[in-house]
């Protein structure tokens, strides 16, 4: 079996994260926890690109319209449809526009737990309730609410892969191997080697 510091996740800083300016707040946020970026590039994506993205998982559109539902409800109030599968079609439509509007940065981070780990800096989908410390809770506001109300996608920043198999066909989809580079980096002895006993003169 793989070591665990082998698993690798897909970020991808959304074009809002790029107008805005918080490139270097995101990647840093990664960085410092002991993940290595292992590949990296700028892009104006397709519609395509962007519609075969979040197609990859096939249960996607369900989950993506429940939790949208699920939020509504637990704040007393009416989604803006009952089917999951409706609310997810209209979503895929909003994301082509919003993930095509401007250059987005795609990028594969590596290191123990990276998908979880990712995910928990990142924080929840919708800004509005995600949690403080985390980059969609401190860097932006958006809700369900207000992106419904303007028909549009919700605009929060970052893109990371939801668990280890979305992370596994989602990178594919964004890099070839040989954009993926394979290196070392001092501090990983720090972080996995299981013998220390070297540091001390
Ligand atoms: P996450 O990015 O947190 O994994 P999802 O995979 O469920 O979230 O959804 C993908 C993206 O689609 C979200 O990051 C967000 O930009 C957008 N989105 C999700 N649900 C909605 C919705 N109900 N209305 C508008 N945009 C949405
Ligand atoms: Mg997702």
């Amino acid at each position: 079996m793989a070591h665990p510091k082998t698993e690798q996740t897909l970020v991808i800083v959304k074009p809002d994260g790029i107008q805005r300016a918080l490139i270097g707040e995101i990647m840093k946020r990664y960085e410092r926890l002991g993940l290595k970026l292992v590949a990296l590039k700028m892009l104006v994506p397709t519609e395509a690109m962007i519609e075969q993205h979040y197609l990859l998982d096939p249960d996607w559109k369900k989950n993506v319209g429940e939790k949208a539902i699920a939020s509504y409800e637990k704040k007393g109030e009416t989604p803006p449809s009952k089917d999951p599968i409706a609310v997810a079609d209209l979503v895929v439509a909003r994301l082509k526009k919003y993930m095509t509007s401007g250059p987005v940065i795609a990028m594969v981070w590596e290191g123990a737990h990276a998908v979880e780990l990712v995910r928990k800096i990142t924080g929840g989908t919708e800004p509005r309730s995600a949690g403080v410390g985390t980059i969609r809770g401190d860097f932006v506001l958006d809700s369900y609410q207000m992106a419904d109300g303007d028909e549009r996608a919700i605009r929060n920043l970052i893109h990371a892969s939801g668990s280890v198999p979305e992370a596994r066909k989602e990178i594919p989809h964004w890099f070839s191997p040989a954009e993926i580079t394979s290196y070392r980096a001092p501090h990983e002895a720090t972080l996995y080697d299981a013998d220390i006993s070297s540091i001390l003169a």
